[in-house]
């Protein structure tokens, strides 16, 4: 390439000699030879002037094509030029949306910066992020999704002010940058409230209403503020909020967010590295017959063992590992874990383990679940799996596909936490329950609170009707147990029974009971009494 330029500007530069060569020779030659040269071409001249006319039309020849070389010249130059600023713009621009991208959003936030500071005024970053396009894209396929997104832009053009940059990042993630006065934030928000109300009003395409929502996180700079890439980094920390606190939603950036991130970022790192060093364990905790206090199985409860801060609760670790991926596997290994602990228990006892929604959208998870129950040879029929009512948002035929594969193992599904979230009867059907579990916000509340004690009433009530056993969780004292055995619940958990237990723990548990067999009863098992570390929680 870079050598064809070199031959072609070699080219133009001897043609330009030439043609200049040419009309100097024109010019002191021109005004004599003129008249020889009509004389030759009428026929009545000959000789010498021949050859002096030769050379003067030779020099026209040369002079009409360097003015052709000049034109084709200036014709690709001109055709380069174009080319040049569609590259440029290509490179600058998304091409769906025509709206900045990423790279060139932060270079003109950063001259917009400048010249707000001069008017002694303040930019406000919004970082947008639509909150189910996913499902768009799935459900009506990507030409339905770039319609969405095509009109999202639109709309967001719409409403912000004159002049704004407007950018797509990548995905389904949309910035926009302007200048306000810094006394009137609430013209920011104002801003904000209007773009989600716009973008969550449905787009219609060929009859399909196609609905999404956005997440909005807003940073503005100030005079002292840092650069542009901290303006964006904490749009986009408030946007990650946003997402948090419920989604369809605005927020703006504040320090605290910056440290819980940080908190978090520390705890997903010590996650990774702690999952392949096995400190994720499983505890174990009982659950009782209520009518006859036997002891039934126990609920499987991952903790992290972790060695440089102790016992962490689930509560803070499960939503991480859902939202990094890492689920799945932490999963699988802490099921693991347990159906070797428990494969030798007594044979009456089950184990109940909790599976998270994200799980419910892999669609081999019936298969590695089965695949660990031969490997570990852990009865299916002593298997009980816990789903929750928003396992069945995202997809439901998935769901159902896997659970019918697990329940054709013999494998038991419960509903977990019900009566809190939707607690709808159109849930309750749409999966084959063998139990459901009641949240233990109303178990622990059932002796003060009337209501709590109506919707545990209710619950059992549905539980007889569609032939659903109920489990009520969080019994912490008798007098609770007493009333919800009266209310008809046939099984129960909480503190009244004990705390969940390490393995070596429940080992100790089942040996006083004599549910330990006796090939297993050789292991080593605590002699004193059992210390439950402190747990760290959210
Ligand atoms: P969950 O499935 O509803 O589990 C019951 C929770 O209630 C457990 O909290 C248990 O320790 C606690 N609990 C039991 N009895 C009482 C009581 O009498 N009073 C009070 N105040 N609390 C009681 P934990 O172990 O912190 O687990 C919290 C949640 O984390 C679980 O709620 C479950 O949703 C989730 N989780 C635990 N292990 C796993 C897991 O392996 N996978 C997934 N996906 N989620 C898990
Ligand atoms: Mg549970
Ligand atoms: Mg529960």
């Amino acid at each position: 390439m870079k050598s064809g330029y070199k031959l072609s500007a070699g080219r133009d530069a001897i043609t330009g000699i030439i043609v200049i060569l040419a009309i100097l020779m024109f010019v002191g030659t021109g005004s004599t030879v003129v008249t020889d040269a009509i004389a030759v071409l009428s026929g009545k001249a000959g000789g010498s002037d021949n050859m002096l006319v030769s050379a003067f039309l030779l020099n026209i020849a040369l002079i009409l094509f360097g003015w052709r070389r000049y034109k084709d010249l200036s014709k690709e130059v001109e055709e380069r030029a174009i080319a040049e600023e569609l590259a440029h713009s290509l490179a600058a621009t998304d091409p769906l949306t025509g709206f900045l991208n990423r790279r060139t959003i932060g270079e003109k936030t950063a001259d917009m910066i400048s010249n707000a500071q001069r008017k002694q005024k303040s930019i406000a970053f919004l970082m947008l992020d639509l909150d189910n396009f996913k499902n768009v894209n799935d459900m009506h396929g990507h030409s339905a999704g770039d319609i969405v997104l095509k009109q999202v832009a639109e709309r967001i053009s719409k409403l912000v002010p004159p002049n704004s940059l407007l950018a797509r990042l990548g995905g389904d993630e949309f910035a926009c940058a302007f200048i306000f006065d810094p006394e009137q934030p609430e013209m920011v928000d104002r801003i904000a409230d209007d773009l989600i109300d716009s973008i969550a009003s449905p787009i219609v395409e060929n009859g399909t209403q196609l609905v999404v929502t956005t997440s909005i996180g807003m940073s503005r700079y100030d005079f002292e503020s840092e650069g542009v890439d901290v303006l964006m980094r904490r749009a986009d920390i408030a946007m990650y909020s946003s997402k948090k606190q419920g989604r369809n939603r605005h927020c703006w950036f504040d320090a605290n967010m910056e440290q819980e991130l940080q908190t978090r970022s520390l705890l997903e790192t010590g996650m990774r590295a702690g999952i392949p060093k096995g400190e994720f364990v499983p505890y174990y905790e009982q659950q009782v017959d209520l009518a006859t206090g036997k002891l039934t199985g126990f609920e499987m409860l991952a903790r992290w063992e972790s060695p440089s801060q102790g016992l962490i609760s689930p509560e803070v670790f499960i939503p991480i590992a859902e939202e990094t991926g890492m689920i799945g596997d932490l999963s699988i290994s802490i099921m693991r874990q347990a159906f070797d602990d428990a494969k030798n228990w007594d044979s009456s006892l089950t184990i109940s383990v909790n599976i998270s929604p994200i799980q419910l959208l892999d669609p081999w998870l019936a298969q590695k679940i089965v695949k660990l129950l031969v490997e570990t040879g852990f009865p299916p029929n002593r298997l009980e799996i816990e789903i929750t009512e928003s396992s069945l948002f995202e997809n439901l035929s998935l769901a159902q596909s896997i659970v019918g594969s697990l329940k054709n193992q013999g494998i038991k599904i419960a509903l977990d936490d019900f009566g809190t979230g939707y607690s709808s009867l159109a849930h309750l059907r749409a999966l084959p329950f063998d139990r459901i579990k009641i949240d233990r916000s109303f178990v622990t509340s059932i002796l003060q609170n009337p209501e709590s004690k109506a919707i545990v009433k209710a619950i059992t009530g549905l539980g007889e009707s569609l032939d659903m056993p109920i489990t009520a969780e969080g019994i912490e004292d008798k007098d609770t147990e007493t009333e919800l055995r009266n209310l008809g619940c046939a099984k129960g958990q909480g503190w009244h029974y004990g705390r969940p237990l390490s393995v070596v723990q429940t080992r100790k548990t089942l040996l006083e009971r004599n549910l330990l067999p006796s090939a297993d009863t050789e292991e080593d098992v605590p002699s004193t009494a059992d210390e439950i570390p402190a747990q760290k929680t959210a």
